[in-house]
């Protein structure tokens, strides 16, 4: 999923091919209008989604903007997404929202084969290793083909944070 410009044509896109291909779709947990996407997408059958907390720097108008708030719209949206039925792929390295899905998840007893986590190649792989010794499924995304390198900058060059997060990888610092 891409900025906000995009969101309702790319949520128009899944819902016309959902019928006739296996598909899933992510969704941004900053977004005010995720809650009511994902109503929408639940009302029309069971959806596959990516929870992630978005990438990309969008104007207060339309998304949260504090940390703490986005946490708590994330723990919201899962629980939407899981009292709904819905397949969710819990996508975010914040130990916090892992820990804070993971009580969910037990407390709901849900099915392993409702959820995975979902994580970027060679982000925290700490963690990583952590939720899979704790049982749950674990999906490592990857960017590959031949767009990969404009996808890389366009990323980040929307949010030079990650930049930083990429130099301290790099230098094997937390
Ligand atoms: C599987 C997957 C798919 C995603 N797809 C989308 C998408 O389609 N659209 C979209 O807008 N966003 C997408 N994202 C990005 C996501 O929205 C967040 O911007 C990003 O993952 C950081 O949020 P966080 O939940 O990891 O928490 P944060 O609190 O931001 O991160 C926790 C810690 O993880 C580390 N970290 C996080 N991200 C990175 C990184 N990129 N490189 C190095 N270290 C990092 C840092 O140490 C950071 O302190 C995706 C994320 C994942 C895991």
């Amino acid at each position: 999923m891409e900025d906000s410009p995009y969101t309702t044509e790319t949520l128009a896109i899944y819902e016309e091919f959902r019928t006739r291909h296996k598909l899933g779709i992510v969704v941004q947990a900053y977004l005010k209008r995720t809650s009511d996407d994902v109503k929408r997408l639940m009302d029309n059958g069971k959806t596959n989604f990516r929870l992630c907390k978005g990438i990309y720097v969008e104007p207060e108008s339309i998304a949260f903007k504090e940390r703490r708030e986005i946490q708590e719209n994330y723990l919201r949206l899962l629980d939407q997404m899981l009292s709904g039925g819905a397949q969710v792929g819990i996508a975010t390295h914040d130990r916090y929202l892992v820990e804070e899905s993971e009580k969910m998840l037990k407390a709901r007893n849900t099915s392993p084969k409702e959820y995975e986590f979902q994580m970027l190649l060679g982000v925290l792989p700490g963690l990583r290793d952590e939720i899979v010794a704790r049982g749950h499924r674990m999906r490592i995304y990857v960017p590959y083909g031949e767009a990969w390198y404009g996808y890389s900058t366009r990323r980040l060059k929307e949010n030079p944070q990650i930049a930083g997060y990429v130099f301290k990888g790099m230098l094997g610092i937390r």
